[in-house]
């Protein structure tokens, strides 16, 4: 299931105003998937429904298997009718489904030219040149550089924004491409300017600057990342108090309790 999102709110990327229409999107969807959940249970079979937020299913890889749009540069599933604006919900089931087949949008070739996302991406977090990972031929995302940019400017998301399908829609973006060989927007503020908050304006051919301190995030598990913290501690202050170690135990404690601790790899 792809819901789209709103298309006003996703041009203010990046704010709070697209990410109420990027969750407002999942909340919906979830809905609605329940619902069909419920419906094809009701006929005799499982139905189980994957939420991106659980991460329990290849989103993208399936939604290219079924015709419904192909991968574009910035990791995102480009649909025919809305671009990255699609908001992915899947279902399983053992239901005697028909399948569907993928369909070449030509969006692999033109992605080759457009190249807007990867340019145009903040935290200069997306490959030029593919590479093979994890089965899939793709621009892959460097994680350390974007993740930082992504948790500091509201979800970031710039890549969606200045991608020309998201924003005038696959159809006169390829025919403007057949007729002219140019990439519709490209080199325009209409079409690559943003603005993150605290840095600024940045136009087509500019790019916000980060500090070093700026790209530094934790990572491993959250009690690797609490045992880290203690042992930075009891370095800087050689020894700790009854009440700190408490605290450490019991923090601990709910980390545990609270199940399954993920890495962010
Ligand atoms: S979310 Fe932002 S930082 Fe991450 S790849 Fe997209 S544009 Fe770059
Ligand atoms: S901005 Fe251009 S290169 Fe990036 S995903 Fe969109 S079409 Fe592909």
């Amino acid at each position: 299931m792809a819901l789209e999102q709103d298309y006003w709110q996703t041009q203010t990327i990046p704010s709070l105003e697209a990410e109420f229409a990027h969750f407002g999107t999942y909340e919906i969807a979830g809905a609605l998937a329940l619902d069909l959940a419920e419906h094809i249970r009701s006929l005799g079979y499982h139905a189980q429904v994957h939420s991106p937020n659980d991460n329990s299913g290849a989103f993208i890889p399936l939604f290219v298997e079924a015709g419904l749009g192909q991968l574009g540069a910035n990791g995102q599933l480009l649909s025919p009718h809305f671009g990255s604006r699609a908001r992915l919900m899947l279902i399983t089931t053992d239901a005697p489904v028909v399948h569907d087949e993928p369909v070449d949008y030509g969006i692999n070739k033109f992605c080759e030219e457009c190249q807007v996302c990867v340019v145009r991406c903040p935290a200069r977090a997306l490959l030029r040149e593919k590479v093979w990972y994890r089965g899939v031929k793709k621009n892959k995302l460097v994680y350390d550089r974007c993740r930082p940019v992504m948790v500091t400017y509201e979800g970031c998301a710039v890549c969606m924004k200045v991608c020309p399908v998201q924003r005038y829609g696959m159809k006169p973006v390829m025919e403007h491409y057949i007729e002219t060989s140019e990439i519709l927007g490209k080199g325009t503020p209409n079409l690559e300017g943003y603005e993150l908050r605290g840095k600024g304006y940045f136009g087509p051919g500019k790019l916000p600057h980060f500090t070093r301190e700026e790209f530094e995030i934790p990572h491993g598990t959250k009690e690797e990342h609490l045992l880290q913290q203690f042992k930075e501690k009891l370095e800087k202050n050689g020894t700790t108090d009854a009440e700190e170690a408490l605290e450490f135990a019991n923090e601990l404690k709910r980390i545990v309790e609270a199940g399954v601790s993920r890495t962010d790899e």
